[in-house]
């Protein structure tokens, strides 16, 4: 048993091996099928055009969207799918036309990749609602025919135009939420002229957007209740989000003492939900935005009629708003709560946004975790080198370590009396404890020494090691359909 098997973060499957040409430029994750699940994935990028940014992308955040097209809710997934449309990294290199960004820049992109650029919206700096289309930035159909990939990869090329630039001053982290969840509040809120400070706003659901609707409700300098179904949420609403007030949408009672009291309401609630009770929160001419998708909008006339009522809708923003919310964010230090996370989190991160557990948007941390590649030399076949990335390094990194390869010096026996003077014993395994007489260390100068996988120098080194010396492991090649047996058997240590 070794140091991978209780370690989250660093199992062999972090490790990507290179049998793929080498004009696979970008790593990612990516979903193969509807299940979804994500692993470690390559591909190319378009070479850099003249009006391009190309961007190493440091982080990504985790938005419903992912999982929809991850798992085929909407039918139209092409797979492989790489998810991620909330990114934020560093510019890298620029075409020989563009201005607007330099090598360095700290920059985002959002939820679209290209449009037309000729139609009145895309004129208009809404180019999300382009006539002919936006290109979503991931499971999107591109001008020249190929599937848009997304952020849960190394880096990504965008025209210039859908590329914002993030201040200096704010953390590329916290950017990353704001290119999704923050514009898809930020924008209805500018729209319907909700930053008129002394009105009120009411925020349904409390989530990735809800959470940010309420920061913007107080930077506005709005009077800002929360309307949630879970009274388990108040503490932070008020505390840590600064909401005024907070009330919980199943209690009558607490509903009613609101009725007509709001001029804004943002409803960002996915699940399904009536209308009614809370438009009648709704002051005469008050303006309820819909962000979410529940699966229909019902509503008696009565709620939008008397009253002079509106409901309204609205999904993300265009580039002229996004890049002045994220110079707003700057200005007045608005920071989403995130909760940052390797990229070897992502399937359990995806879990637990369907189950709403998470406070408030998790962010890959691309630029530390998606970075291990190792080249497998030609002539080794990828079947022995599997079981190196994780077997094999963990008994090479400490043998050398230990300079077990120098010749003469390469006893490696459990039982400690057996060593020389000066002798090593490395441990690898895991037993309960790890027990020694002091008689058996301070006599002969002996060593106990403890080691655990291995760094990426030495992996490469150890790779190509084995290469140069022939040294295959003994391997068992089995088809995935039996793995549960294998597992089973190598629990029980049937395996050679
Ligand atoms: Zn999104
Ligand atoms: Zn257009």
């Amino acid at each position: 048993m070794s140091f991978c098997l209780r370690r989250q973060s660093l199992p062999a499957e972090q490790f990507i091996m290179t049998s793929e040409s080498a004009d696979d430029n970008c790593l990612a994750w990516a979903a193969r099928d509807p299940s979804g699940l994500l692993s470690p994935y390559k591909f190319s990028r378009r070479a850099l055009g003249s009006d391009d940014v190309s961007l190493n992308i440091t982080h990504c955040g985790v938005c419903y969207a992912d999982v929809v097209w991850t798992r085929n809710k909407f039918g139209d997934s092409k797979y492989p799918v790489v998810p991620g449309h909330e990114i934020a990294g560093i510019v890298k290199e620029v075409g020989s036309n563009v201005r607007r960004f330099k090598v360095g820049d700290h920059v985002g992109v959002g939820t679209y990749v290209n449009s037309c650029r000729d139609c009145e919206y895309c004129n208009d700096g809404l180019e999300v609602h382009c006539a002919r289309g936006s290109v979503f930035t991931f499971n999107g159909v591109d001008v020249d025919g190929t599937v848009t990939k997304g952020g849960y990869s190394s880096h990504i090329v965008v025209h210039e135009r859908y590329c914002f630039k993030i201040p200096d001053n704010y953390p590329l982290a916290s950017a990353a939420p704001l290119l999704c969840a923050g514009i898809t509040v930020y924008t209805p809120m500018m729209r319907h002229k909700m930053n008129q400070p002394g009105k009120s706003l009411g925020v349904i659901g409390l989530g990735g957007l809800g959470h940010l609707a309420v920061k913007f409700g107080k930077a506005f300098g709005l009077r800002v209740t929360v309307l949630s179904t879970s009274i388990s949420k108040k503490e932070e609403a008020l505390n840590l989000l600064g909401a005024d007030k907070f009330v919980v949408s199943s209690d009558e009672q607490q509903m009613m003492a609101l009725s007509r009291s709001l001029d804004f309401i943002i409803d960002t609630a996915s699940g399904d939900h009536p209308f009614d009770p809370y438009l009648s929160l709704l002051k005469t001419a008050g303006v309820l935005v819909l962000v979410g998708f529940p699966s229909e909008v019902k509503f008696s006339p009565g709620s939008i009629v008397m009253g002079m009522r509106t409901v309204s809708g609205s999904a993300t923003g265009g580039t002229k708003d996004t890049q002045e919310m994220l110079d707003f964010c700057a200005a007045h230090g608005i920071h989403p709560e995130i909760e940052v996370i390797p990229i070897q989190y992502a399937n359990e991160a995806l879990e637990r946004l369907i189950k709403k557990d998470v406070k408030y948007r998790f962010v890959i941390d691309i630029e530390n975790s998606l970075k291990y590649c190792f080249k497998i030399p030609d002539n080794y076949p990828s079947a022995s080198a599997a079981p190196l990335l994780c077997a094999g390094i963990t008994v090479y990194t400490p043998m050398m370590r230990h300079k077990m390869n120098q010749p003469g010096d390469h006893s490696f026996d459990p039982y400690l009396s057996l060593l020389k003077t000066v002798g090593v014993l490395v441990l690898v395994g895991s037993p309960s404890e790890a027990k020694s007489s002091p008689g058996n260390l301070v006599r002969g100068m002996r060593t106990v020494s403890g080691s655990a996988t291995g760094g990426t120098k030495d992996i490469q080194e150890m790779l190509d090691f084995c290469a140069a010396h022939g040294i295959h492991p003994e391997i068992e090649v089995i088809p995935i359909q039996y793995a549960n047996e294998a597992l089973e058997r190598l629990i029980k240590k049937d395996v050679k």
